[in-house]
């Protein structure tokens, strides 16, 4: 896929002087690869405006580099041959620890010429922020982050009640020096809670734009990340940590405005959706199945995604239905205007989430473009309807293993469109080669090598 070169902008250095004031000594610049991983590069501060200007170096081959750091290859992609240039976007730079002089910048990948490299996840998801204002619609997104806190020994740090007070009195300290980091960093807190699962917790982030909502959500974990450190924790975002446990998820909220009115509340159609808000949503059912290889990308996600683990394991849409991967909220009478919104489940943290949300995105616009007719919500736990009752209502159960997954991501031309022909051949080879390496290792050690690195 081929974009028009878009230069960056040049260093806003009042910016430069505001950081340094603050304190920035060590300018931590993050990116996310096709496997998930998110990678990371630094400088030290007096070099950050150079760096935005003209870039820090970084192989082509990263785009095939995969969850073990193996180098895979596509056609086009893998050889030692080649510079990228990654330029920290210094206008969402922010300071996250004036003592140690720590700041931080997402990374936008550039070629030497200073054009936008047409894979660069961070633009691929701008593009269709740029195309939802095309259409009049403004996008709102948030993340819901689940993670696991273990014990340096690998122990998780509570085993329940779910939810219960107990939890989150042994991880007062934790919480309390959590919270403050993050409003340190700039991320805006909804809720924190202990989640279901032993050693799981759960904080949700306030809405942002699409691109500064993925932003949020690596800051986070980069700040949850630190935060467990200074603990003496290990954390993990994987889908799943602990065998025979429920998973993390890290599920999308979405909400669309066309001219100022929440297209998910107030309409004609069923539950008050608008018919943008219900094109918008069977563009994302329709086409959950062939998503699956970008939202649940690695072969644990499908430890994860199962009927009755509230994952969101069945390719269909439900008023408040928390087994369907798309569910729909309209929020508290009264508040609906600016409430209702549209909660994407099956996702998990070894995604990329900038890949995730222009997925979302871009398959909830290709609803509106081609006009597409909702098909009927399910009201019910879609997995106790019998077998044959569901087939005839066409309901379906998501892919059930990465290399099923992989075929339909492979074959999808909406999905070829939305991401680039490049960036689906390189996520499907990244991924290839864990089915190919990992297939027949062990459960326990498969956990353990996602609980690592994610
Ligand atoms: N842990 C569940 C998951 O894997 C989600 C539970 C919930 O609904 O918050 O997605
Ligand atoms: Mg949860």
């Amino acid at each position: 896929m081929s974009t028009a070169p878009t230069p960056p902008p040049e260093p806003d250095t009042t910016r430069i002087a505001e950081l340094a004031e603050a304190g920035a000594r060590l300018l931590v610049g993050t990116f996310i690869d096709n496997a998930g991983i998110t990678r990371v590069k630094t400088v030290p501060f007096d070099r950050a405006g150079t760096a935005a200007r003209s870039g820090i170096g970084l192989s082509p081959a990263f785009a095939v580099m995969c969850l073990d750091d193996h180098v895979t290859a596509t056609g086009k992609f893998g050889g030692p041959v080649g510079d990228l240039r990654l330029l920290p976007d210094l206008s969402t730079a922010t300071v996250i620890d004036a003592e140690r002089g720590i700041a931080w910048a997402p990374l936008d990948q550039y070629d030497q010429e200073l054009a936008r490299f047409p894979l660069c996840q961070r633009d691929v998801l701008r593009r269709q922020e740029q195309q939802a204002s095309e259409l009049e619609l403004a996008f709102l997104a948030a993340f819901e982050i689940e993670f696991t806190l273990l014990t340096s020994s690998g122990a998780p740090v509570h085993t329940g009640p779910g939810y219960g007070l107990g939890p989150l009195l042994d991880l007062e300290a934790f919480a309390l020096d959590l919270l403050e980091a993050l409003a340190t960093a700039g991320v805006g807190v909804g809720t924190l809670h202990p989640e279901y699962g032993p050693g799981q917790v759960e904080i949700s982030l306030a809405p942002r734009t699409p691109v500064a909502a993925v932003d949020q959500y690596v800051l986070a974990r980069l700040v949850i990340g630190r935060t467990a450190r200074r603990h003496g924790l290990t954390v993990s975002f994987a889908p799943v940590t602990l065998a025979d446990e429920i998973g993390n998820g890290s599920h999308v909220h979405f909400s669309a405005t066309q001219a100022g009115h929440n297209v998910f509340t107030g309409g004609e159609q069923i539950h008050g959706l608008t018919t943008t808000g219900a094109q918008l949503i069977a563009g994302v059912v329709d086409n959950s199945c062939a998503a699956a290889g970008v939202l649940t990308p690695t072969i644990a996600s499908y430890e994860r995604l199962q009927p009755g683990h509230w994952s969101g394991a069945y390719a269909c849409w439900g008023l408040e239905n928390r087994e369907a991967a798309v569910r729909l909220i309209r929020g508290s009478a009264g508040t609906r205007s600016a409430s209702a919104n549209v909660e994407v489940k099956s996702i998990d943290g070894a995604s990329n989430p900038y890949l995730v949300l222009a997925t979302i995105l871009g398959l909830g616009l290709s609803g509106v473009r081609e006009e597409r007719t909702l098909c009927q919500p399910v009201e019910e736990n879609p997995d106790a309807i019998p077998a044959q009752t569901r087939a005839d209502r066409g309901i379906h159960q998501l892919p059930t293993s990465l290399p099923d997954a992989l075929d339909r991501l492979e074959q999808s031309k909406v999905l070829r469109s939305i991401l680039g022909e490049d960036l689906v051949d390189c996520l499907v080879a990244v991924r290839r080669h864990e089915v190919d390496t990992y297939t027949e290792t062990p459960m326990h050690q498969r956990i353990q090598l996602v609980r690592d690195r994610y």
